[in-house]
């Protein structure tokens, strides 16, 4: 058997630390098995996906130096590697599921299925869908799809017993299969969720094992479940475990930056960073800190890997940076690596029409654009508050910026304007001092260019992180006040 993995990443938002950690444990597991490693990207939900996301994806992973044998921008015969362009194939494999009984067309309204789960949430019972559409017969089926009554696919799924299935690093896994929801296979627009789209393909790209994050392990059975409806064998399993956050809860935005992209922007080598992900749960045989990739693919073994999650510490992240930079790269490497970063014409040609407004000397321009080739600004609670807000109204400010700012598709001048005009109208404050902190959050000062541009010109990345950044230096958002401030937020969103 040859054995070839995949990485199968949503392309709906930013290149994730967690997707690259991924796809790395694939690529030195297939090369350990002397086999192949693919790329595909999930994009059925059409709502959530942009063209850019997956671009940023791939180029990011490129970045570190990662390499797919076939995949959306290299090809391969097993594709297409994007599922939006495969859907035919999803419709015509739930047909066959309709065909020998083994899935069924569901018409409850959502209005049914909100009240359902109301329901089920008040009386403290297992959501799910109570199969209610299950045994409609077959003459109703065709009157109602002959009026063209909207409708979704789901799964038959057993209500008894438990599904066992073997995970190479967990052993014996089983999950009762009460627990397991009538998985809708086709949405009411005809696209397939996940589960099924990612089960065909596995399958039609002869993908022999599926290693991926453990939030995964819960589909499984529906997954096995759907291997063995149509008849194929299945993969091996092996759900890897999640990187976790230094508190050790599950990585995430709010904690830690988790965009490849803000890694980038900050001057982290990727080869650096490959190693640290590297170093999630697993060890070189002589447990040696510093690795390549080719050290690594050349002793891979993935039994090595711990289960215990792994926790991805930026402060470890940036001193094993600093011995990459000491230890492999000569004066000219680091010169090169600079230049390649953001010291160089580019970065300059974008900042100079603003700049040159405010300049008297050259020298000038250190002080000017300091802030686009610097990390966190060396900037304190005082300083954000010096521009005039009460506390409270400060953080308010702050964050209402960052999550407007978060869910922005598009990273322009124009955009970033209109969204912050929009919560500064919302919260009723004149636009100047709703600015001022910004200004010092993103510039650290006020005498800096326009903060849109400054914005533009970081990236959504920095920008989001320089945020996140200035509200903890104010002490942060607890728990309580985070709930009445999403509550709040979306009052006037
Ligand atoms: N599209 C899924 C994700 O983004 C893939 C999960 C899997 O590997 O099965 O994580």
């Amino acid at each position: 058997m040859t054995v070839r993995t995949r990485i199968a990443p949503s392309p709906t938002g930013d290149p994730h630390v967690g997707t690259a950690y991924v796809a790395l444990f694939n690529m030195a597991f297939a090369h350990s098995q002397g086999g192949q490693f693919l790329l595909r990207i999930e994009d059925t939900d059409q709502a959530r996906s942009t063209p850019e996301s997956e671009r940023a994806i791939l180029d990011a992973l490129h970045w570190l130096g990662l390499d797919w044998d076939e995949g959306p921008d290299n090809g391969g015969d097993k594709g297409p590697y994007r599922q939006s362009e495969r859907s035919e194939i999803y419709r015509e494999h739930a047909d066959q599921l309709l065909e020998s009984g083994r899935a069924f067309r569901c018409f409850c309204s959502s209005e049914r299925l909100d009240e359902l789960r109301a329901t089920q949430m008040a009386d403290k019972q297992q959501l799910g869908y109570d199969g209610h559409c299950l045994h409609l017969d077959k003459e109703e089926v065709a009157a109602r799809l002959s009026k063209g009554e909207p409708h979704v696919v789901r799964m038959q799924v057993p209500r008894e017993g438990q599904c066992t299935f073997d995970d190479m690093l967990r052993g014996e896994i089983s999950i009762d299969w009460a627990q397991i929801d009538l998985q809708v296979l086709l949405k009411e627009d005809g696209m397939p969720t996940y589960h099924l789209a990612n089960v065909v393909d596995d399958h039609l790209m002869e993908i022999s094992h599926v290693i991926r994050g453990e939030e995964w392990i819960n589909s499984a059975p529906k997954h096995i479940l759907l291997y063995q409806y149509f008849g194929w064998q299945r993969p091996v399993f092996c759900h890897l475990p999640l990187l976790r956050n230094t508190d050790k809860s599950k990585l995430s935005k709010r904690k830690n930056p988790t965009s490849i992209l803000y890694y980038q922007r900050m001057g982290y080598l990727p080869e650096a960073l490959l190693n640290y992900l590297g170093r999630m749960g697993w060890s070189m045989p002589d447990e040696r800190e510093k690795f390549s990739l080719k050290e690594m693919l050349e002793v891979f073994d993935i039994q090595r890997v711990s289960l215990g999650g792994p926790v991805f510490d930026v402060e470890k992240l940036s001193w094993l940076n600093g011995m990459w930079i000491r230890d492999e790269l000569s004066d000219e490497q680091l010169a090169d690596r600079l230049q390649e970063w953001a010291l160089n014409r580019d970065t300059l040609m974008a900042f100079l029409p603003f700049a040159r407004q405010r300049m008297e000397t050259f020298s000038d321009l250190a002080s000017l654009g300091n802030y686009l080739v610097s990390g966190m600004l060396p900037i304190s609670a005082d300083d954000l508050k010096s521009a005039g807000m009460e506390e409270d109204q400060l953080i308010e400010v702050l964050q209402f910026a960052l999550w407007r700012l978060e869910s922005l598709q598009q990273w322009n001048r124009d955009n970033i304007f209109n969204a912050l005009k929009a919560i500064a109208d919302a919260m009723g404050i004149k636009l100047k001092p709703f600015l001022a902190p910004l200004f010092i959050a993103i510039a650290g000062s006020s005498a800096s260019i326009s903060v849109m541009d400054s914005m533009d010109l970081l990236g959504a990345d920095m920008s989001r992180a320089r945020l996140r950044h200035a509200i903890e230096l104010l002490g942060g958002v607890g728990k309580k006040k985070l709930k009445k401030m999403e509550k709040a937020y979306q009052a006037i969103s």
